[in-house]
């Protein structure tokens, strides 16, 4: 039975608080815009509440435009957290609205356009991040290419070779980057995916690099736990972001995107905002090398 959506805040059904499908069939070209989704995504904009968990903290966050990466520059602003997000050039019209809100909060917003591939460039913006935040303590790997191909034979080696690049090979070098600058205390958190456990036919070459994703996590927390680092991850299942409408679905599954989950709907990146905030908390403190799930009741972990 539907219930109505309850005016508490504190107090709700979670399959009528967000956009259901069926939705509009909409396509961007890559990377797409936020801003041009219909309907738009919700990144806490006008919901999340701080209390000042993270007072302090200094962070960097790939893809901070959009998706969960805007959710969690949002979030972590107002928990009293300086922010520093990457994203690419194309992208500038939403990380500008990321950045006045990080501002709005009076805390540090840095924006640091750029393509990941580039190891020059990550090897940069570590360094910038450093520089502008007068340290850092919070790296959240969480830039990602998601683009369907029916077959094998569709993913050309320039594809395999850009989704490498973007989910693994930027992560490795932003974490190696970032590693001397990380003090005790400090957290690393990847976004990984449902997929990394159970990967959809068309996505072959984006599921490996989530299960990379995944297990870099693991033997990272291992090598850092020892130096008081801690490193997890976040494994969404579908949410409603620009990845999905520029190549990450097909038309047919983007209309229905969601549908088949438990709750019968997409995430929004708002819903996913509290877990980034926590994994980053000093009083996660025992949390390391564990992988946090949000799918609307299907997939794993
Ligand atoms: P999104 O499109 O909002 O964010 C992805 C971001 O990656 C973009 O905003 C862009 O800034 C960045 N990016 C991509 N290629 C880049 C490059 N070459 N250089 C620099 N930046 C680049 O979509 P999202 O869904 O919020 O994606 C964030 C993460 O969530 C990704 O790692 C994605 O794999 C993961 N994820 C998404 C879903 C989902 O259903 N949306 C599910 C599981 C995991
Ligand atoms: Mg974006």
């Amino acid at each position: 039975m539907d219930s109505p959506v309850s005016n508490d805040k504190t107090f709700h059904d979670p399959r009528g608080k967000f956009p259901k499908p069926p939705f509009p069939s909409q396509t961007q070209p890559f990377p797409g815009l936020a801003r041009d989704m219909e309907p738009k995504p919700d990144h806490g904009e006008t919901s999340y509440q701080g209390s000042g968990r993270l007072k302090g903290r200094k962070a960097l966050i790939t893809g901070g435009d959009s998706g969960m990466g805007r959710a969690a520059a949002i979030a972590y602003a107002r928990e009293g957290a300086d922010v520093a997000i990457s994203y690419l050039p194309d992208e500038e019209p939403d990380a500008r609205e990321v950045i006045e809100l990080i501002k709005k909060e009076g805390r540090i917003g840095i924006a640091l356009p750029g393509d990941l591939r580039d190891e020059d460039y990550c090897r940069r913006i570590v360094a910038e991040a450093v520089r502008q935040l007068g340290g850092l303590d919070i790296l959240v790997n969480n830039a990602g290419r998601q683009q369907q191909r029916q077959s094998l034979a569709d993913i050309s080696s320039e594809d395999f070779d850009a989704t490498m690049k973007t989910n693994i090979y930027a992560m490795f070098w932003l974490t190696k980057a970032a590693l001397p600058h990380l003090r005790e205390g400090s957290a690393i958190i990847q976004t990984t995916s449902v997929q990394a456990y159970d990967p959809s036919a068309n996505l072959v070459d984006y599921a490996m690099t989530k299960a990379a994703m995944m297990n870099f996590t693991k033997s990272m927390a291992k090598q850092l736990g020892p130096k008081g680092i801690r490193v997890n991850g976040v494994a969404p299942g579908p949410i409603w972001t620009p990845l999905q409408v520029s190549g990450g679905q097909t038309q047919e599954k983007l209309v229905k995107f969601g549908g088949n989950t438990p709750l019968g709907r997409p995430g929004q990146p708002a819903e996913l905002a509290s877990i980034y905030v926590q994994l980053a908390a000093a009083d996660a403190s025992y949390a390391t090398g564990q992988i946090y799930g949000a799918a609307g009741g299907s997939g794993q972990p």
